[in-house]
């Protein structure tokens, strides 16, 4: 029988990635193009298409051993429909982006929230495989989130859900772009973490991170902080520890919301490793409602990484439902 591919695709807001993806979920090849934002929805339909053939041609597969294609795209996305209801960052309403793409392509297209697809890449074949609950979390410029019910992606009644990042962890606490106060994303992100991190060498003119970063508040990012703690400062000590108690706090909420078997933390960050985890754990071992339970859940980096959502997207096709 003739071997079968499916396409993964994560549509970012500055760069589109298609992957070949075989039957035992690793990507054979990829190919990214820009997205070169802002242009009209049928110019990004014509990208992710050419993109597409790309990568089936580049892996020598023809398009007919081709199952589906799984698009990732941020924005509220109504799967079963095929329809982007919102998004943001492209400036597109209702975008029936299944329909289009399937009429491009010529096979079946599934599409899902970018972080939904990504949680799901790390349930199918990541960190969290084989774990009927689980949740993936990616700290970045913001918090992206995906949950996992059942073995399927949750995304509530109206394809919003999951939106974890925007879960208040500080009452009236600082001022989100979602218009409420205290979002987790502001304090437990990669960017919150720079941020904080600068605050704090402003503070402290003398402080030894100024000498990490050769002077220049630009050059501090979420490592920075780290490495200062490394090198035994108080101050950088303290940064994290706020940091790690915030990222903490907001899984704490979500563990006891879902007690997931696994949670798998994302995002460049992750590469601290036990450093990000332990911390995280103990607090959430101090504070979890079920703590007593023998069903404990299991803090973990996510593995898949950057390859997550065109993973995830790939096996769209694999969830019941659709
Ligand atoms: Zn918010």
């Amino acid at each position: 029988m003739q071997k079968q591919y499916t396409i993964g695709v994560d549509l970012g807001g500055t760069t589109i990635t298609a992957g070949l993806v075989d039957e035992n979920l690793k990507i054979i090849e990829k190919v990214t193009c820009d997205t070169n934002l802002p242009r009209p929805s049928e110019e990004v339909e014509q990208s992710i298409a050419g993109l597409c053939r790309q990568v089936a041609e580049k892996g020598g597969v023809s398009f007919d051993q081709i199952r589906w294609v799984g698009i990732g795209t941020p924005g509220s996305v109504n799967g079963p429909e095929g329809i982007v209801e919102f998004n943001a960052n492209f400036g597109y309403n209702n975008w029936p982006l299944a329909a289009n793409m399937q009429a491009l392509l010529g096979c079946r297209v599934y599409i899902e929230n970018d972080a939904n697809a990504a949680a799901y890449g790390e349930y199918i074949a990541g960190a969290a495989k084989g774990a009927k609950y689980a949740v993936a979390i990616t700290l970045g410029t913001g918090i992206g989130c995906g949950v996992i019910i059942e073995g399927k992606i949750f995304s509530g009644y109206n394809h919003a859900g999951a939106e974890l990042g925007h879960m208040v962890i500080v009452n009236d606490g600082r001022p989100c772009m979602c218009g409420r106060k205290g979002c987790w994303e502001k304090y437990a992100s990669a960017r919150a973490l720079t941020e904080d991190t600068r605050e704090a060498m402003r503070q402290h003119p003398d402080n030894m991170m100024w000498g990490l970063v050769g002077g220049d508040l630009s050059k501090v990012n979420a490592k920075t902080a780290y490495d200062g703690m490394r090198a035994g400062d108080p101050l950088a000590t303290e940064v994290v520890k706020h940091f790690t108690d915030a990222v903490g706090c907001g899984l704490t909420n979500v563990v006891n919301i879902f007690q997931p078997e696994i949670v798998c933390i994302g995002g460049g960050i992750s590469k601290e490793g036990e450093t990000l985890l332990a911390p995280v754990r103990e607090y959430i071992d101090r504070e979890e409602y079920a703590r007593d339970s023998n069903k404990r859940v299991t803090l973990k980096t996510a593995q898949l990484r950057n390859d997550a959502g065109v993973v995830g997207a790939a096996s769209l096709g694999d969830q019941a439902g659709y």
